[in-house]
């Protein structure tokens, strides 16, 4: 499925196969999950994607082909091998973030289904340094929303630290899986929803949240730490008024409306709001062997490749109440 304009649903075209180059791995996909940066990308909310362009980048597939002139670390992934890859599909290496294994930083950093094509085809092509492994407790599609909303959301949990309370506003998919570990973790989640949203408050308690309310409320106990996945910059001074002395605000989304202004007393006594952005390696490497300790639960509704579109649309509207995965070559 093609993007070929912004702002226009997505076509189905015939494509030749692409071929990988040195260090890249060809893929055959199985599964690709839907994530909001889908609809971001597609509604021109992120600047310059390639186009036209194949989306997706939680993708899940065997490889097909390992070129002859692969070169460095060829022993990672062999012919049929299950492999996993995320949005974070290429950095130079060598930039100061790269050499400070920072590359979710990376100057020159690529992303999967943005700058180059991702998943929502029957083949793609990718860099064998930033593919994964997948644990073979999970099968393809209920593996699939690990790949990005599992881990940005564990890039930002682990931005919270060691808080004991943690507030997550906004209880979509990386939500739900990132409540799941805290909660392992023996931590006390307070879900924060859209205000009057009760189902949804309703299933973060049947989760295990201590608390769940409206992003209009106050919890009951000041929190040590808030994560903010909605892409509403006015949560971030709500959440700050929310948490304790110290508290830290992770925003956890690729895009946010303007954050009003608010008076310095909100953020003073050291509370800290910071961002999240991409993943590294070792984020993804340490999230992956966790998910089947917890076990991490994911919820899906599957879609063939051809009704892209109709899962956008229905993400968009806030129908789905699980995470869409396009299946394309599951066997
Ligand atoms: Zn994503
Ligand atoms: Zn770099």
């Amino acid at each position: 499925m093609l993007l070929e304009k912004v702002g226009a649903p997505l076509a189905l075209r015939d494509v030749p196969k692409p071929k990988p180059g040195r260090g890249q791995l060809l893929v055959r996909v199985s599964v690709c999950a839907v994530c909001r940066t889908d609809l971001h990308i597609v509604d021109g909310e992120l600047p310059n994607p390639k186009l036209p362009l194949i989306l997706g980048h939680q993708i899940v597939g065997r490889v097909e082909e390992i070129p002859s002139s692969f070169g460095i670390r060829a022993s990672s992934f062999a012919v049929g091998d299950r492999v996993g890859i995320p949005w974070l599909g290429w950095t130079d290496g060598d930039c100061p973030y790269c050499r400070s294994d920072r590359e979710n930083l990376c100057d020159r950093a690529k992303f999967t289904g943005y700058n180059i094509d991702g998943g929502y085809a029957e083949f793609t092509v990718a860099d064998a340094r930033y593919c994964f492994h997948l644990p073979d407790d999970y099968g393809d599609v209920e593996v699939a929303p690990l790949l990005c909303a599992g881990m940005l959301g564990y890039r930002s949990y682990r931005k919270t630290g060691d808080a004991h309370r943690l507030g997550i506003y906004g209880f979509g998919n990386a939500a739900h899986l990132i409540a799941q570990i805290a909660i392992y973790k023996k931590k006390e989640i307070f879900a924060f929803t859209r205000p009057g949203d009760k189902t949804g408050q309703e299933s973060a308690r049947k989760l295990g949240a201590v608390w769940a309310g409206g992003s209009d409320e106050m919890p009951p106990e000041k929190l040590d730490a808030a994560i903010i996945f909605a892409p509403v910059g006015a949560l971030v001074p709500a959440a700050l008024r929310a948490v304790a002395k110290g508290g830290v605000v992770v925003c956890g989304g690729i895009h946010m409306s303007d954050i009003p202004s608010f008076p310095y007393v909100d953020l003073w006594n050291e509370r800290v709001i910071t961002s999240v952005a991409n993943l590294t390696r070792r984020d993804g490497e340490e999230f992956l062997k966790l998910a089947p300790c917890v076990p991490l639960k994911t919820k899906v509704e599957t879609f063939p490749l051809a009704e892209a579109n109709t899962a956008l649309e229905k993400f968009r509207d806030g129908q789905l109440d699980r995470t869409a995965v396009l299946v394309i070559s599951f066997s």
